[in-house]
């Protein structure tokens, strides 16, 4: 959706397992909430799309583009690389929209220090035997890799002070209402933008 106006990024990140990709996935059923596709070297999983959830690319392919500089950040996160396109950034801001990132807490604090405008958003779990619960749930975790994960969010969690806003995902639709507040979503469209 256009208005004429410069868009925004907004940079949603936060520690695995604190909800941020459920969160995501109610933001963009607004029709101004566009999301920014990262490039991603992991294999695709069942039901994903490519070019709809990920850019699957080999590492070659990744390392290629990131040589050409066609990434605003990048990052390795469990082994696997991830990054956002320069691209479709650039071309989404100019068109007006609001440009959905959901990146690990690394590629946000890439942004941020590189002084690249935008709303930084971090999603904090409740706490964390409930992240652990969660973690557990998922159920795709060995013993040891889920305790390396509970320590990276231990970590992850320290760096939230960097954010502008901390949304604790105590509860989803509290959550998801206390981000569209932080967007501006919930003025008519057009305005609060
Ligand atoms: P998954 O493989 O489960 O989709 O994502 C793993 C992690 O990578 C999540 O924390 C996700 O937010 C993060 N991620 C996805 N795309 C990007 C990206 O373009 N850059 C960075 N830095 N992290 C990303």
């Amino acid at each position: 959706m256009s208005t004429g106006e410069r868009g925004r990024m907004v940079v949603i990140s936060g520690p695995s397992g604190s909800g941020k990709s459920t969160i995501c996935k109610r933001l963009l059923e607004d029709p101004r909430v566009c999301f920014s596709v990262s490039a991603t070297t992991r294999k695709m999983r069942p039901g994903e799309v490519d070019g709809r959830d990920y850019h699957f690319l080999t590492v070659e392919e990744f390392k290629q583009r990131s040589a050409h500089g066609d990434f605003i950040e990048h990052a390795e996160v469990y082994g696997n690389l991830y990054g956002t396109l320069r691209g479709p950034l650039e071309d989404a801001i100019e068109k007006g929209q609001l440009y959905l990132l959901e990146i690990d807490v690394q590629g946000a604090l890439q942004l941020k220090a590189l002084g690249e405008p935008g709303q930084y958003i971090f999603i904090a779990p409740p706490d964390f035997e409930e992240l652990r619960r969660r973690l557990e749930r998922r159920n795709t975790e060995t013993p040891v890799v889920l305790e390396r994960r509970l320590h990276k969010a231990a970590d992850e969690y320290r760096e939230r002070t960097k954010y502008d806003h901390v949304v604790v995902n105590d509860d989803l639709e509290h959550a998801v209402a206390q981000v569209r507040g932080l967007m501006g979503l919930d003025a008519p469209a057009g305005k609060g933008r």
